[in-house]
C-alpha cells in the first residue's frame, strides 16, 4: 500500500511530490501525460506574462515616440504571440527535464478511476493507498451556446496555436482577471479589441468608484459592452448579442472562468463529485478534503485556488496532515494580508480585505486616497493612470485596492509592510528615493493622523 498517490502533476500536484518525498519514499505520482507539464508553464502564467511583457514595451515606446508612426503592428502581434508560444515551450522543456529526478520510480501514465477511498484504479491496474491527494486542475468553462469545436472560438490554452491575431476583431469574453490582461495586452500590441463582461466589475476590483473609472478608462482605448450575452454560432463566426445589439466575430477569446477537472474521477464510488453549481459534494473546505475519508484536494481542483501561491499552501496545508512534522515548517502559512495581483495595463492590485468585505462585514474604517494622475515618476513614464485606496482604521491597515502603473512592486510593499506592521503611521518612516512610483504614497502618509 502506499503512503500517498497524487493524481495529476502539475504546480499543485508538485509541491505535493515534492513535500511527500522528503517525509517518504513510498508514494506514487500518477498524471493522463507521459511527461507532465503544469499549465502554469505551459499555456498559463508564462505565455501570457511573455505576451504581456512584449505589450506593455510596445505601449511605452509609442507614447514615448508617439511621433514614430513606424510601428507595424501587424508584425508586432504575429511576433508577440509566437514569442509567448516559445516562452511557455521554454518553460515547459525544464519542467519536463526536472521530473526525471523523480519520475523514474514512482510515476505512472494514465486516467485515473477512484474505486474507494483507498483503492484506485490507473490503466486497468488497482493500486492501493492511505492517502490521496487529487491536483488534476481545472479546464476553461465554456459559456451556453458555444462549442470548443468550433473554429472561432479561442481560450487561453488555444490561443497560442493562432499565428495572428491582427487581422480580424478579437471578442474577450469575461472581465475579470485573464479578461483584463488579455484585452489590455492585445490591444496595446494592434488588435482591434472588443470586450465583453456581464457587469460592471473589472478583475480584482470591487470598489464601484475604482470599477467605473477603470470601466471609463477601458473605453477610451476600445469597445466595452456591459450586461448579459447570447451567443450563438454563425458560420464562421460567433455572434455576440448585448442588449440587442449583436456583432459576429471570427475570433472569441474564452475569458469566463474555469471548471474543476474531477468529474470523470469515479467520484460516485466515494459518494462525491461535482454538483451543478461547480460545488463538490461533501468536500470539507476547511480540511481540503472528502468528509470521512483521506482524500485531499489541491489546487484548480479545488475550486478553491486560481493561482499558484494558493496552490502551494494548499499542498502544504494537505501534506502537512499526513506528515505533521511538516506543521512546524512555517514557509507557507497564509499570510494576514495577502495580495493578489492582476497584470493588466494599468496593473490592478489588492492587499488584505476588499472594500466590498468591509462593507459586508460592517467594519468601521476610512479610505486613504493618492492619484498617479499626476505623480512625477508616472508622468516621466507616461503612465498617469490610477488610484491607491487604501481602508484602514484608527490608524491600522485593512485591505487596499489600487489601478496603476508597477502595482506588482508596489502591493507587495504594502503587503510585506503590512504583515510586519499594520500600524500605517510607521510606514511614513520608512525611506523612499526620488522621483518613483513609491512616491504616491506619500499622499497617503498626508491623510493618516
Ligand atoms: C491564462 C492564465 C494565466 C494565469 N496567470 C497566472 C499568474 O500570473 N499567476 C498565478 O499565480 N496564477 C496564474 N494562473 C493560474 C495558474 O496557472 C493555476 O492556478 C495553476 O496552474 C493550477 O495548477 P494545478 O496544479 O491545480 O493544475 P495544472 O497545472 O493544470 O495541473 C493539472 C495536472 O493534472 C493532470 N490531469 C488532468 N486530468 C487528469 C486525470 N483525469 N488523470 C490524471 N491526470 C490528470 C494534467 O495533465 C496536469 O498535469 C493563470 C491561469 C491562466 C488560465
Amino acid at each position: 500500500m502506499y503512503k500517498v498517490a497524487i493524481i495529476g502533476a502539475g504546480t499543485a500536484g508538485k509541491a505535493c511530490q515534492s513535500i511527500t518525498s522528503r517525509n517518504t519514499n513510498n508514494y506514487v505520482v500518477i498524471d493522463k501525460d507521459a511527461n507532465p507539464v503544469s499549465k502554469c508553464s505551459e499555456t498559463a502564467c508564462m505565455p501570457t506574462k511573455k505576451l504581456i511583457a512584449q505589450a506593455q514595451s510596445a505601449q511605452s515606446y509609442h507614447s514615448h515616440f508617439p511621433s514614430q508612426n513606424d510601428s507595424d503592428n501587424r508584425n508586432l502581434l504575429r511576433e508577440a504571440l509566437k514569442a509567448s508560444k516559445e516562452a511557455g515551450a521554454y518553460f515547459s522543456k525544464r519542467e519536463e527535464e526536472s521530473n526525471q529526478n523523480w519520475m523514474s520510480s514512482h510515476f505512472i501514465q494514465g486516467f485515473v478511476k477512484l474505486i474507494n477511498e483507498n483503492r484506485l484504479e490507473v490503466s486497468g491496474k488497482q493500486i492501493e493507498c492511505e492517502n490521496i491527494i487529487i491536483a488534476t486542475g481545472s479546464s476553461p468553462r465554456v459559456p451556453k451556446g458555444l462549442d470548443l469545436k468550433h473554429d472561432a472560438v479561442l481560450t487561453s490554452e488555444s490561443l497560442w496555436q493562432k499565428k495572428d491575431l491582427s487581422d480580424e476583431p478579437v471578442a474577450i469574453l469575461g472581465s475579470g482577471v485573464q479578461g483584463i490582461e488579455f484585452a489590455t495586452a492585445l490591444d496595446a500590441l494592434g488588435a482591434s479589441v472588443h470586450l465583453y463582461g456581464i457587469n460592471e466589475q473589472f478583475a480584482l476590483l470591487s470598489e464601484e468608484e475604482l470599477n467605473k473609472y477603470y470601466h471609463k478608462k477601458l473605453e477610451e482605448r476600445f469597445k466595452v459592452s456591459i450586461g448579459e450575452n447570447q451567443l450563438k454560432a454563425q458560420g464562421d463566426k460567433i455572434s455576440i448579442n448585448t442588449k440587442g445589439s449583436e456583432i459576429a466575430f471570427k475570433n472569441v477569446l474564452l475569458c469566463t472562468g474555469s471548471q474543476s477537472n474531477l468529474p470523470s474521477l469515479g467520484f460516485e464510488n466515494i459518494n462525491s463529485g461535482v454538483e451543478e453549481d461547480g460545488k463538490i459534494k461533501n468536500y470539507d473546505q476547511e480540511g481540503l478534503r472528502i468528509k470521512n475519508t483521506n482524500i485531499f484536494i489541491c489546487g484548480d481542483a479545488s475550486g478553491l485556488s486560481q493561482n499558484i501561491p494558493t496552490s502551494k499552501r494548499q499542498a502544504h496545508a494537505i501534506c502537512s496532515k499526513i506528515f505533521p512534522k511538516e506543521e512546524s515548517i512555517l514557509e507557507n502559512k497564509a499570510p494576514k494580508f495577502d495580495l493578489n495581483i492582476c497584470f493588466s495595463i494599468p496593473q490592478i492590485a489588492t492587499v488584505g480585505q476588499k472594500y466590498i468585505q468591509l462593507s459586508k462585514s460592517k467594519t468601521n474604517f476610512k479610505t486613504a486616497v493618492a492619484s498617479f494622475e499626476d505623480q512625477g515618476r508616472a508622468r516621466l513614464e507616461d503612465e498617469r493612470i490610477g488610484f491607491i485606496h487604501i481602508y484602514h482604521h484608527e490608524n491600522r491597515f485593512l485591505g487596499m485596492e489600487a489601478i496603476g502603473p508597477r502595482l506588482e512592486n508596489l502591493s507587495h510593499l504594502i503587503a510585506w509592510s503590512a504583515n510586519l506592521n499594520s500600524d500605517i503611521r510607521d510606514w511614513k518612516h520608512l525611506p523612499i528615493y526620488h522621483p518613483v512610483f513609491e512616491q504616491t504614497l506619500n499622499q497617503i502618509w498626508e491623510q493618516i493622523k
